[in-house]
Parts: structure tokens; sequence; C-alpha cells
């Protein structure tokens, strides 16, 4: 950040009196600027034993696949959050279910929430961040080109938990990793 968005003033980075950690304050109308982590909302949209995952045509991680998430907007819940992106992604209408993961990665500042949901009729599509998307059985999911580390850990927990005959649910830490997450 370079300047205030209230003012447009420049602003420097410092320690507020009665803060510990560095924040960007105006050096003009002292507005501290604080920033916090931002969430990410999707949910697993299960079809009898298949779910729905989208080939991403925007990057990071363009070409690969994922479940439908994205960043959770002001003046919604979660669950509608997840509905939401279900619908910008796959233009697909789901009923949203159970919580079942929550991911820290603390390194990008970010929070995944992924929840179970039952799509709720076939008639879905590419949307305009996606290349395609389709029902998966678990035989055909492709491991080697999930996108992120948060979905194929919540998709290896799902496929395991399914065999367990009991979904539960699931919280996590995503660590950097040096070549791939
Ligand atoms: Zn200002």
């Amino acid at each position: 950040m370079k300047f205030c968005s209230d003012c447009g003033a420049a602003v420097s980075l410092k320690i507020p009196a009665g803060d510990s950690l560095p924040r960007y304050v105006c050096d003009a109308c002292a507005t501290i600027h604080y920033q916090n982590p931002k969430m990410i909302v999707g949910c697993i949209a299960e079809w009898e034993k298949r779910i729905l995952l989208c080939r991403r045509a925007i990057e990071p991680r363009m070409g690969l696949w994922t479940v439908p998430a994205g960043l959770m907007e002001n003046g919604e819940t979660t669950a509608q959050g997840a509905a939401r992106e279900t619908l910008e992604e796959a233009n697909a209408r789901v009923e949203v279910g159970p919580l079942y993961a929550m991911y820290d990665i603390p390194h990008i500042n970010q929070v995944y929430i992924l929840f179970r949901a039952r799509l709720l009729d076939l008639d879905f599509s590419a949307g305009t961040e996606s290349l395609e998307v389709k029902l998966f059985d678990e035989a055909d999911i492709p491991w080697e080109q999930i996108a992120f580390a948060t979905v194929r850990n919540t998709l290896t927990h799902y496929y395991s938990d399914r065999k367990a005959g009991e979904y539960r649910f699931h919280l996590g830490t995503i660590e950097r990793a040096p070549a791939r997450n």
C-alpha cells in the first residue's frame, strides 16, 4: 500500500501506539489501514456418488482442477458465498450442507472453508472462470492435476471418510511448500 484510501496522502508502515504489529498509517489523516486474512469459501457438490470439479480458466493454476470456491464477499454468510461461487464457476445450483473442512494458510494470509453440498440438478456448465466443469467418480479424480493443496487434502479426507462411512470435520494448516503446495 502506498496511499491512503481515505484522503490520498502517502502512508507509512509503523506500529501504532498500543499495537504490536506494523500497519499502514496515513501520514496526513492518521487512519490506520489494517490488513487481515481473506476467506475462501466453496463446496464439494455431490450428485449421487460423484462430485463436481471445475478446470480453472484463470491464474493461478490455470488448466488445473478444483472444487468451486472463491473469495467471500461482504454481506454474505460463508454458506451463501459457497453457493454463489458454485453458481458463478459452474452455473450450478446447490443446497449447502455441513461444514466439511477448514484450512489456515498463514503464509498467504488465507483461510479456506469448504462445505459439503447437494447438487440440485444436472444443468451445469463452465462459468467464465472455468474451462470445463464435470462430475467425477472417485476412480477418475485427476489427482495429479488438482490446483491446490487445500483441495487435494480435502478430497483425500473426503474419500477416506466415505470409505469409513462417516464424514467428519477436518481442520488443517497448509505450510509453505518449496516446489508445489
Ligand atoms: Zn489519509
